[in-house]
């Protein structure tokens, strides 16, 4: 999975707080024991390096490094920490300034009081529990958005928490600087993949251009043999190919063009520096098949899709590729499809016409090519295969005309109960938290769409933190949820983020 950056690693800038009144001697003391602080954060999924800054003492030193870390384009975001007492009206110009996220960690050297030892001197220099009170006075005084992490760095709780937020600071950053590329418009008449692409890009960052397909079918026809050949070969080793599709089967021509369809994707998102795509598949021009395999394996390959001109789900999934970076799982554009209603055994059966991510299975996907009911073209070859079991989390971002909605679900991917050997699509099916009729029922009520992303490499928590750093809702569907509960969070959160914009 590729964080697609040509740039050096993103950096967390690590600030520590302090002031002059301490001396010379104890701000070396500080400066000594925040820099040991901040390389034991070091950041263990490697999405980003900590890097320490000098202790900040003065107004103008605070507000210069905040303005600093906002035109660094490589600055994911800061984490502060008041290793002493900062007197927090230092920091109202920096904070006023500050536009990259914020981790406020409530920390101190030191897991033990040094009960026989311990005097005044110790005192004033870790005194963090006071400290870290007034600056996170004046952050809520300012309506700072932060995540506020509390506990010694060497608590593996600290470093999760922390990982959340670097890993949500990390999606931040990818949005911001995204371009999905659509092929044609959305599919005719469907509501909840239209929005406001301008409004997207103010809240979100990516920028969502629209390009012929009669493009990308030109680029697919020029594709030389010899590359389509060498690729489809390479399914061949990667894949359970069904023989047809083999060399020398009698529909080898149809993954050729698989291949070469792949390929012209590659170069034509490459050549515009994009990270996500959709399709729609009424508006294939000169294409002769869905695109199936081929938006398979590039959202393997970290690209975010959406089907039917949904660039709104395209960039959910590109997200959940950044912030999911090295962990195990994957990502997929997902759609709710089909219900088992047996009564305590509920399921939602997932898929999509072909495109669903092969990185939610850990087996080998089987190669096939079979007939689509729609879209009037050649059979569309695609993977077919079954999700892993385990914990995961659907996720969709619907437009509600004044702003966003995430709505998310906590879900437990199970084994099919029975092998769907005529369902030839790579496919899920999964128990929604807290009960199916709960789940449902609240996924409706908050309007949640029906495309999302099913990502099992990140969870509830990750994108909490990146709806807190785009200021966008997010309504959590878990095991506490209630309906009651639920319905009156959507109201109240109505409220909240239309006084939130300002009037
Ligand atoms: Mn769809």
């Amino acid at each position: 999975m590729s964080l697609a950056t040509a740039s050096p690693k993103p950096a967390v800038w690590f600030l520590t707080g302090s002031q002059d009144l301490y001396g010379d001697a104890v701000l070396a003391q500080v400066a000594d024991n925040s820099r040991r602080i901040a390389a034991v954060l070091s950041d263990p999924a490697g999405l980003a390096e900590i890097v320490w800054k000098p202790v900040l003492t003065s107004k103008d030193a605070i507000r210069r490094t905040i303005l600093e870390a906002n035109a660094d384009d490589d600055c994911l975001g800061l984490i502060c920490w008041m290793h002493t007492f900062s007197p927090a009206k230092m920091w109202i110009a920096g904070l006023d300034a500050l536009a990259k996220p914020l981790l406020h960690l409530h920390t101190q050297v030191d897991v033990e009081l040094p009960w026989a030892s311990i005097d005044m001197d110790f005192m004033n220099l870790n005194q963090a529990a006071h400290g870290d009170r007034e600056f996170a006075y004046l952050e809520t005084r300012l309506a700072v958005p932060r995540s506020t992490v509390v506990g010694h760095v060497s608590d593996p709780r600290t470093a999760a928490e922390v990982d959340v937020w670097i890993r949500a600071a990390a999606g931040r950053q990818e949005l911001r600087r995204l371009t999905v590329v659509r092929f044609g418009d959305n599919m005719r008449n469907v509501a909840v993949t239209e929005g406001d692409k301008v409004e997207a890009e103010h809240v979100f960052g990516p920028a969502v251009l629209s390009f012929g397909v009669t493009e990308l079918a030109a680029a697919t026809e020029a594709v030389p043999a010899a590359a389509a050949a060498a690729l489809a070969a390479d399914y061949e080793d990667r894949y359970e190919v069904a023989g047809e599709l083999r060399r020398g089967g009698a529909r080898h021509g149809s993954l050729l063009y698989a291949a070469q369809q792949e390929l012209a994707l590659r170069g034509f998102l490459a050549e515009h520096g994009a990270w996500a795509f959709t399709t729609n598949f009424e508006d294939l021009g000169g294409l002769r098949q869905l695109p199936g395999l081929a938006v398979q394996r590039l959202m393997a390959d970290g690209y975010g899709f959406g089907a039917e001109g949904d660039w709104k789900t395209a960039v959910l999934v590109r997200a959940a590729k950044a912030m999911g970076a090295g962990r195990p799982g994957g990502a997929s554009l997902m759609e709710d499809y089909t219900y088992h209603l047996v009564p305590g055994r509920e399921r939602i059966l997932g898929a999509h016409m072909l495109e669903v991510c092969p990185s939610l299975t850990t087996k080998t996907p089987r190669l096939e090519i079979h007939p689509l009911g729609i879209g009037g073209r050649e059979d569309p070859v695609r993977l077919v295969f079954d999700a892993d079991p385990g914990p995961g989390l659907l996720v969709g971002l619907a437009d509600l005309r004044d702003r966003f909605r995430l709505t998310a679900n906590e879900v437990e991917l199970v084994a099919p109960d029975q092998p769907m050997p005529c369902l030839p699509v790579g496919r899920a099916v999964w128990a929604p938290a807290p009960d199916f009729r709960t789940s449902a029922a609240c996924w409706l009520t908050a309007g949640g769409p029906h495309h999302t992303v099913l990502t099992t490499a990140t969870d509830a928590a990750i994108w909490t933190a990146l709806a807190a750093q785009t200021g966008t809702e997010l309504a959590l569907i878990d095991k506490a949820t209630t309906r009651a509960a639920f319905e009156k969070e959507l109201r109240w959160n109505a409220a909240y983020h239309r006084l939130a914009r300002g009037l």
